[in-house]
């Protein structure tokens, strides 16, 4: 099987479920594009242990692990079946680089894996693992968690960093209609881009000094580091594609990559990828 590129998305608003905007249809499109994974592994921005652990139920729970959303996201199910076989893969290589994880037999899907799959793989077909992150540890450690785990993309293993390119919650609930999104938010994912584009990996790994606003694009780091963590997944001098740019609420971006195999920016179809009632 040729090698699978490795991904990072924006999840946005557990409400993108219901409310696709444009960044639903472009992860249809994506998932439809690339070749059918064995297996995926998503690492989220809302699985948060102190070492690394990863997921290997045998039918994975859909987790709706947000308060006070329309009730209709509460009845969301996405049914894949879990990975045990990829968990087991994962906690071998991480492992042998170093970095012990411990295999979860009971975690479901939380948010951030499933609203993405629901566009990408709506059948839910794909057998799922998660992969948890520890945010104290920084952006080189999921660095590193990634670096361990570029094997799989030779497996047939799509690997998804799931988080947010930019995201300050406050600037969403305290600050009232933003029509138009403060300059910083530009800044910061142009920035992101030309540094991907210049694999420019040092700077990335050093983005909280050399990025414009880093501190207010993530007040907190977790929805960042999934972007660290593709990137070192897709091997040495991965090739970014950046497929998409939205942004949402005025200052959360929807930006997504693809790192190292090529991938042609996913036209949406109009109408098709919309997970509204599945
Ligand atoms: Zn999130």
């Amino acid at each position: 099987m040729s090698r699978l590129p490795t991904l990072f998305v924006s999840h946005g608003a557990p409400t993108l479920a219901i409310e696709p905007g444009s960044t639903g249809p472009m992860l249809g499109a994506l998932g439809r594009e690339l070749p059918l994974p064995k297996a995926i592994l998503v690492v989220s921005a809302h699985w948060e242990t102190a070492a690394p652990e990863v997921s290997a139920a045998n039918s994975p729970e859909t987790i709706h692990d947000f308060w006070g959303f329309p009730r209709p996201l509460y009845s969301i199910q996405y049914r894949a079946p879990g990975a045990p076989a990829l968990a087991r893969r994962v906690k071998d290589l991480l492992d042998a680089a170093a970095l012990p994880a411990k295999i979860d037999p009971r975690r479901g899907l939380d948010h951030g894996a499933w609203v993405p799959l629901l566009f990408m793989y709506p059948s839910a077909d794909v057998p799922v693992a998660q992969l948890s992150i520890q945010t104290h540890l920084g952006v080189q450690h999921h660095y590193a968690l990634g670096c361990a785990l570029a094997p799989l993309a030779e497996e047939g293993v799509l690997i998804v960093g799931s988080g947010s390119i930019t995201h300050n919650l406050q600037e969403v609930f305290g600050g009232g209609p933003r029509p138009v999104a403060p300059e910083y938010v530009d800044a910061f994912r142009d920035w992101i881009a030309e540094r991907l584009a210049s694999e420019d990996v040092e700077s990335l790994l050093d983005y909280r000094r050399r990025a414009p606003d880093a501190a207010r694009a993530h007040p907190t780091e977790g929805h960042f580091v999934p972007l660290l963590f593709a990137l070192g997944a897709a091997g040495s001098h991965a090739r970014a594609t950046r497929l998409h740019d939205e942004v949402t609420f005025g200052v959360i971006g929807m930006d997504a990559y693809a790192f190292g195999a090529p991938v042609v920016r996913p036209v949406a179809t109009e109408g098709v990828g919309s997970a509204a009632g599945s």
